[in-house]
């Protein structure tokens, strides 16, 4: 019998404008109840990073293909729920997380204090240790859109493996 593994890498990103009168939910924690991410769903740019990661990961369509955004079904809907179910698209295909890793630019609040929150958040969704998930922050300097506090973005890379055992011969 023959086990070969083969691993695959996904990138995403994601981007959302910020504005008052909405919550800012990262990795599905709430940040702020007062200044947050428009958008149709919750505007979780965390999970909709790691979404178009595992996506890329395996080869599926994209978050707004699976998930379109003129889509009534989907209009606040829990960011959680959409990653469950690209997981289970990725699991059907007998490939598993191994990994994520998470840059999340935002200008403020300063996420040094929710960074754990989201850690183990994020590797509870994913059915992952908290040691299989990286939740960095960073701002932009200032500069552009995030540096301005007009915007937050994510970026996430996510590792996938997939076991097959052959028979000898
Ligand atoms: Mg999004």
């Amino acid at each position: 019998m023959t086990k070969t593994t083969i691993h695959r890498v996904g990138i995403g990103t994601d981007l959302h404008r910020l504005a008052d009168g909405r919550r800012l939910i990262l990795g599905h924690v709430l940040i702020d109840p007062d200044r947050g991410a428009i958008g149709h769903s919750d505007g979780d740019v965390v999970l909709h990073a790691i979404i178009d990661a595992l996506a890329g990961a395996a080869a599926l369509p994209d978050i707004g293909e699976m998930f379109p955004d003129t889509d009534p079904a989907y209009r606040d809907a829990d960011s959680a729920v959409l990653l469950s179910r690209a997981l289970a698209v990725v699991a059907e295909r007998g490939l598993r997380v191994v990994n994520v890793d998470v840059t999340i630019h935002l200008e403020r609040p300063k996420l040094m204090p929710h960074k754990v929150a989201i850690r183990d958040e994020v590797a509870r969704l994913l059915a992952l240790a908290p040691d299989e998930v990286s939740i960095k922050a960073k701002t932009n300097e200032g500069v552009d859109a995030v540096g301005r506090g007009e915007a937050v973005a994510c970026t996430a890379v996510v590792g996938l493996r997939w076991d097959a055992v052959e028979p000898a011969g």
